[in-house]
């Protein structure tokens, strides 16, 4: 099926299937209604185009997983930022699992019947996440690794089965060896934290002597740096596609209620939605024609930042008091905004990789 027809076949079926959600907005009720979306866009087999067979998927390319991302996200169906998970963590659990591990754990996550985490920051690792310091060590004679340490801004951790976990096995980047752990493995404490937003979207995660076997292993020790530099870009680019796609819905909404004297604004909002779109059109494209992505993304994230970041301030301009006053959903997505130049990478961390990586400037300095 190619995009114009799949667009085309998901539009008919979500035309005639009711997903939307109810009026809870509270993150529990989300989090249910991203599981029932799923639940219901697998059992439907649209959740299963653009991921390969091994893994339970129909095939295709990646491309359709963000068409349909984009229809849900349109539609208002499930909240953008966890709905993304899929596209941050499956790619990787799919390259460096053992393929009998990925063939059991990523229909589950694609139907909806769990969650899953990231455990890569740290209370003293974050732009700096290669001085992480979660322990593991092996235990030959059980054949398994015991893990001890903390994680912090663990996103859905409180909610997920599994955890892709970057740990900390020798000196340097090579000393560092990534898991795929289940998170009801006796020693692990979940304390979930709310953001400015008033949402327990992260937690504290405390791991001690986790016993994990060795077959939970992504890749092989000393792999895991490589599995972050695999996952961020991800994180980074392709699961934008639907945000996008939300942010142009909210666009929508404000011309509507705005009037011609706001016209300068709202292009200059438009004009930042378009160029992220834009680019990220080019990746979606990249990626399909099997190219694989790596620090380029970082354009991708800083675009995202900057026209989320200008499209609510925009809204908190052009309709007055709605942020500080009387739409809780807005107030909610204006600060939430602001976290978009943190995750996956703070916006200073991706100049820094663009100017070093891509550019190739900073030469003259230690760095
Ligand atoms: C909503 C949200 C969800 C998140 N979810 C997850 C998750 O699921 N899993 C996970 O592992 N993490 C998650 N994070 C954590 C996120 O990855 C980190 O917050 C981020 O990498 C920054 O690390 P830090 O908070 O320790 O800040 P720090 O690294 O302490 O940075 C503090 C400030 O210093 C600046 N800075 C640091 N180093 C440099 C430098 N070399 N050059 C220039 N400026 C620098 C930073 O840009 C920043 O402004 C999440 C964060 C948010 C906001």
């Amino acid at each position: 099926m190619n995009t114009q027809e799949f667009r085309a076949a998901v539009r008919g079926w979500l035309d005639t299937h009711d997903l939307s959600p109810g009026d809870d907005h509270s993150f529990d009720a989300q989090v249910a209604q991203l599981s029932r979306v799923r639940r219901a866009l697998h059992d439907a087999d649209w959740m299963r185009y653009g991921w390969p067979a091994e893994v339970g998927g129909l095939g295709g390319e990646a491309v359709l997983r963000a068409v349909l991302g984009e229809e849900v996200a349109t539609r208002n169906l499930a909240e953008p930022g966890i709905y993304s998970m899929i596209e941050v963590l499956a790619p990787t659990v799919i390259s460096y699992a053992r393929p009998e591990l990925a063939a059991e754990m990523v229909p589950r996550l694609l139907n909806g019947d769990e969650q899953w985490c990231q455990g890569f920051s740290e209370p003293g690792s974050g732009s700096d996440l290669a001085s992480l310091s979660t322990r593991a060590a092996p235990d030959p004679d059980a054949d398994t690794w015991i893990i001890n340490g903390q994680k912090v801004w663990t996103s859905l951790a409180q909610f997920a089965a599994r955890c892709v976990l970057l740990t900390r096995t020798g000196p340097g980047h090579e000393g560092i060896t990534a898991f795929f752990v289940d998170m009801d493995t006796p020693g692990i404490t979940v304390r979930p934290l709310r953001t400015m937003h008033g949402v327990d979207e992260f937690a504290e995660v405390w791991f001690d002597d986790v016993v994990v076997p060795a077959d939970r292993m992504l890749g092989r020790p000393g792999d895991g740096w490589r599995v972050a530099m695999d996952l961020l870009p991800h994180e980074r680019s392709t699961c934008f596609w639907h945000r996008i796609a939300y942010l142009y819905s909210i666009l929508d909404n404000l011309v509507q209620q705005s009037d011609p004297a706001d016209d300068l604004d709202l292009g200059a909002a438009y004009l930042a939605a378009h160029t992220v779109r834009s680019r990220s059109y080019a990746t979606q494209q990249r990626l399909g024609a099997g190219g694989r992505l790596g620090p380029e993304t970082s354009v991708d994230k800083v675009l995202l930042a900057t026209a989320e970041q200008q499209l609510f301030d925009t809204c908190r301009d052009l309709v007055p008091g709605a942020v500080e006053w009387t739409d809780p959903v807005l107030r909610s997505e204006y600060l939430y905004s602001r976290a978009a130049t943190i995750y996956g990478g703070t916006a200073e961390i991706q100049r820094n990789i663009i100017a070093r990586r891509l550019l190739d400037l900073g030469k003259g300095d230690s760095g």
